[in-house]
């Protein structure tokens, strides 16, 4: 029997409501699927901060290196908002479990359902029967990380510099991830550059293009990015994997789950360096956050917590029959006309987070 660790860290908000749900789908999963999974708990945010006294204490740390996966929900939340920049949760927290575990892949599927089309912005029409698009965003290099960066005075004027640099071996490896991840999906990578206007997108396209040669089974095409914001959303549809560095990822995939239309049905994926026997080590989160205004409450949708576990089955484990299992039973209750608030509409099911999530697990 294969077995797996991970690492449970629910957070503040939401995060213990919908976390307990994707729990109870993986406790079915291991049995369906033949897998041990041993889950370890540990504080995160601010509750972290409230019980030990740091968002992300070294007995957490401990925990996280010692598991093969990190099954993370959300932090934050009005009460630790007066603490300095630094101590808050999402940055005191988040930001270190990024760094230490060298998160250079970010993985946020926009997935829109057919039954769910008209949560979206985009019209109807554009979109009928749905879209899967996945976003792999480079998330430790670039604009964002460069040196040098900062504020100066010239000429007794205030004056700002960042630092857009990437080298080819960054490229290369957020480039194998994407390609990867086309091999099991729709088999087709687009890549974001500004090849146009910018050094940077030389080098990328040419070094995208290049790994792509190993990867015969997958199409590639470039687009520069502003053109790429455009056909997003005028033909989601078209795409199936979206490579892009760390500034253009970050919009282009905030702009992804926009038109994806339901935030609580969306999962992400951040990758580390460690490589497991079947992928490698990560953090797996919901895309939103810790929702205060519905904590508490037993509404919140499970959704983006569950397909969180569905990838870390996926991209950690190579478990990819389990993954696709939930993934299916998710579309099914959706099917069946289950919702949670934030994605009901006339004529479906208004159901809570434990309703939701227990439904699910029945599918499987
Ligand atoms: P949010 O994502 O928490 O909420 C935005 C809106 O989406 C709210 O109306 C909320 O009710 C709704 N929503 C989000 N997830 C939902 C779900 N699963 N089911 C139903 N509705 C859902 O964003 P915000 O309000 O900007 O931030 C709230 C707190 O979360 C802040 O403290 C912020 O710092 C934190 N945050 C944490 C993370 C993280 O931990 N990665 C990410 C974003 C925000």
């Amino acid at each position: 029997m294969k077995s797996f660790k991970i690492a449970i860290l629910s957070g503040d908000g939401i995060g213990p409501e919908v976390m307990a749900e994707a729990r109870r789908v993986l406790g079915v999963v291991q049995g369906k699927f033949g897998l041990r999974l041993d889950f370890t708990e540990a504080h995160v945010g601010g509750i972290a901060i409230d019980l030990c006294g740091h968002a992300l204490p070294e007995e957490t740390l401990r925990v996280c290196r010692e598991s093969d996966a990190i099954l993370f929900g959300s932090v934050g939340g009005p009460k630790w908002e007066t603490l300095p920049p630094n101590q808050q949760p999402e940055r005191a927290a988040l930001l270190p479990l990024r760094k230490h575990f060298a998160l250079f892949a970010n993985l946020r599927p926009a997935v829109c359902l057919p039954a769910l089309t008209h949560a979206s912005p985009v019209k109807e029409s554009l979109i009928a029967g749905g879209f899967d698009v996945l976003c792999v965003r480079e998330l430790t290099g670039g604009l964002y990380f460069g040196q040098p960066k900062g504020q100066h005075e010239e000429d007794g004027e205030p004056v700002a510099v960042d630092t857009m640099i990437y080298r080819r071996s960054e490229i290369e490896r957020i480039a194998h991830v994407a390609f990867k991840a086309a091999q099991a999906r729709g088999k087709k990578v687009t890549s974001i550059d500004k090849a146009n206007v910018l050094e940077n997108g030389v080098l990328w396209r040419r070094t995208v293009t290049e790994i792509a040669k190993q990867y015969a089974d997958v199409t590639l095409n470039h687009l520069y990015v502003d053109n790429a914001a455009m056909q997003l959303i005028k033909n989601p549809r078209g795409f199936d994997v979206v490579l892009a560095e760390n500034l253009f990822g970050d919009i282009l995939s905030d702009e992804m789950a926009m038109i994806a239309g339901s935030l609580g049905m969306l999962p992400s994926a951040s990758l580390g360096v460690k490589e497991t026997a079947a992928g490698r080590f990560g953090l797996f989160e919901p895309s939103g956050g810790t929702a205060p205004d519905i904590a508490g409450k037993g509404i919140a949708n499970p959704i983006a917590q569950i397909l969180s576990a569905s990838m870390m089955l996926r991209y950690s484990f190579g478990e990819n029959a389990a993954a696709d299992a939930i993934d299916a039973a998710v579309r099914r209750v959706i099917d069946d006309g289950l919702r949670t608030g934030d994605i009901w509409s006339e004529g479906t099911r208004r159901v809570g987070t434990a309703e939701m999530g227990a439904a699910i697990a029945a599918a499987i």
